[in-house]
């Protein structure tokens, strides 16, 4: 048993309603599982362990070959739900599902991913080889603002490398998980290699807490995924817990103002503002840069179309609930209260029909450090512009921000933005790309505040996360002859 007693908790915490973002209507209620179901899973999980862990990575692999083509087959009803329970446009839900396959594609390769070492004649006779081998049960807990791309961004690798896993995904919009769980038997998969536990800091306690869980993935916010690392490790679990952010994007005076401006467009207003590597900072570098920028941004957000994420043109859709909707205009409210110039105001934005959790596009100029609306992640449709004078402010600035997911620089100057790149403390860096997220083969996670725990996800962090290294050293002599000495290569 593990050392930290568990929290007492109630038998079956409750249901929760899922709602369509952009007309407030309840769909259905998602019923949380109780402590007991999360104590049946983890036993099934275990028993399927046994066989799953047994087959060759061969054939784990072919069941995420046929995966790949139900999922290719059924993006558009991922896509559907996706927007239907989150609010996202459809083709950027089109997106996220696309960047979730693509790791179940690298994951298909997993024979080659999971290779282990081989030094023949360490010593004379003797072969020092090393493997890769499964945790066991494994869980992952994921956030609202991407459903399919996040569970797809642990459960493909965990599984192709002989382990069980529970997801635990967002209560907000589970319906995405459903459907990726129903693929993934019909892909033939065993009953208990992948499972889907509904809930929310009830299941995740009792997971936190089960003393054959090996290892929690996490991606949410930042008080959150602090909370998860220090309770799993000190259970002895190996934790990766990826928190929030608040990403810059320093525009050089070389940069083709047009262009920026639509990065900046897309990277800080797309999902409403609601993804990791959204864009929050704009940080022009001189004042003619920073005045031509703000007047740009005004002009085009003038242009954005917001609606429900089905209908055709639309830019931006409403933020998840009523309640983040009311914490990202009380940010407003505070920035306003703060001093920071308000130059676009979208705290009234409504939907002709008044439903639905909608907002406007907010712009604000003259942000500083010190201020909350810059400190803190707001997690929403507000862009803030923080002016500097040159190229080593802009680098300070972002150096001292306490997150550091992602972070770009629109530049001509190849030395420039290799400076940049060498010298920038965050885990991940576009050059005149807006949001820098890695493609499956590379890994995705943040530094400071934005990652709890070593290791980042998905491509080889991914193999390495799911899988222990064990290292044998073989002799096949004809007679051995004790040794008292520490042995070393002859
Ligand atoms: P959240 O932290 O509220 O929830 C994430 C998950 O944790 C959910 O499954 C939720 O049920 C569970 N949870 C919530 N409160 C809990 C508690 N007290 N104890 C145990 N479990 C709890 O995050 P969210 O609102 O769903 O997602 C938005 C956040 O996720 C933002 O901060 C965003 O930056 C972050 N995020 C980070 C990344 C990244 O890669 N770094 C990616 C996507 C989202």
């Amino acid at each position: 048993m593990s050392q930290n007693a568990a929290p007492v908790v109630p038998a079956k915490e409750l249901s929760t309603p899922v709602h369509n973002p952009a007309t407030g209507e309840v769909l259905y209620n998602v019923e949380h599982a109780s402590v007991d179901e999360v104590t049946a899973a983890v036993a099934r999980a275990e028993k399927a362990f046994e066989s799953w862990s047994q087959e060759s990575a061969l054939k784990r692999g072919r069941v995420l070959f046929k995966y790949m083509e139900l999922l290719d087959a059924n993006r558009e009803e991922l896509a559907a739900t996706l927007t239907r329970e989150h609010g996202k446009t459809l083709p950027d839900a089109r997106g996220e599902v696309q960047r979730g396959m693509e790791v179940v594609e690298f994951a298909c390769g997993i024979p080659h991913l999971m290779k282990g070492e081989y030094s023949e004649n360490v010593g004379t006779g003797v072969d020092c080889y090393s493997i890769r081998q499964p945790l066991g049960v494994v869980a992952g807990i994921t956030p609202f603002n991407f459903p399919a791309m996040i569970p797809l961004w642990m459960f493909p690798i965990a599984v192709a490398c002989g382990n069980t896993f529970i997801l635990k995904p967002s209560e907000v919009d589970p319906g995405v998980s459903k459907i990726l769980l129903r693929l993934f038997l019909e892909a033939g998969a065993p009953e208990g290699v992948l499972q889907v536990l509904n809930g929310g800091k009830t299941v995740v306690d009792a997971l936190l807490h089960h003393p054959s869980i090996q290892s929690v993935s996490f991606v949410g916010s930042t008080p959150v995924a602090e909370y998860i690392h220090k309770t799993a490790s000190a259970n002895g679990k190996r934790v990766q817990a990826l928190g929030g952010a608040k990403n810059h994007m320093v525009i050089m005076p070389d940069a083709p103002m047009d262009q920026a401006v639509e990065a900046l467009m897309g990277a800080a207003y797309g999902s409403a503002g609601e993804r990791c590597m959204a864009i929050s900072v704009a940080v022009p570098v001189g004042q003619e840069t920073a005045d031509k920028l703000v007047l740009a941004l005004k002009a085009r957000i003038a242009d954005i179309k917001i609606g429900n994420g089905t209908g055709k043109g639309v830019d931006m859709g409403p933020l998840i609930s009523q309640k983040h909707l009311e914490k990202v205009r009380g940010y407003v409210d505070h920035g306003v209260t703060e001093g920071a110039k308000l130059v676009v105001d979208g705290r009234d934005f409504s939907a002709p029909d008044k439903k639905g959790f909608f907002m406007g596009c907010c712009l604000f100029d003259g942000v500083k450090p010190g201020m909350k609306i810059y400190e803190e992640e707001i997690f929403g449709p507000v862009l803030s512009v923080a002016r500097v004078k040159d190229f080593n402010e802009a680098v300070d600035l972002i150096n001292n921000h306490s997150f550091a997911n992602g972070v770009a620089i629109f530049t001509s100057n190849g030395g420039v933005a290799r400076q940049f790149a060498h010298q920038i403390k965050v885990g991940m860096v576009g050059i005149n790309v807006p949001i820098p997220v890695p493609m499956a083969f590379h890994s995705f996670g943040g530094w400071k505040r934005s990652l709890f725990g070593a290791v980042h996800m998905h491509g080889m962090e991914g193999v390495r996360f799911y899988t222990r290294l064990k290292a044998i050293t073989a002799r096949w002599p004809e007679a051995l002859k004790a040794e008292f000495t520490m042995p070393v290569a002859k």
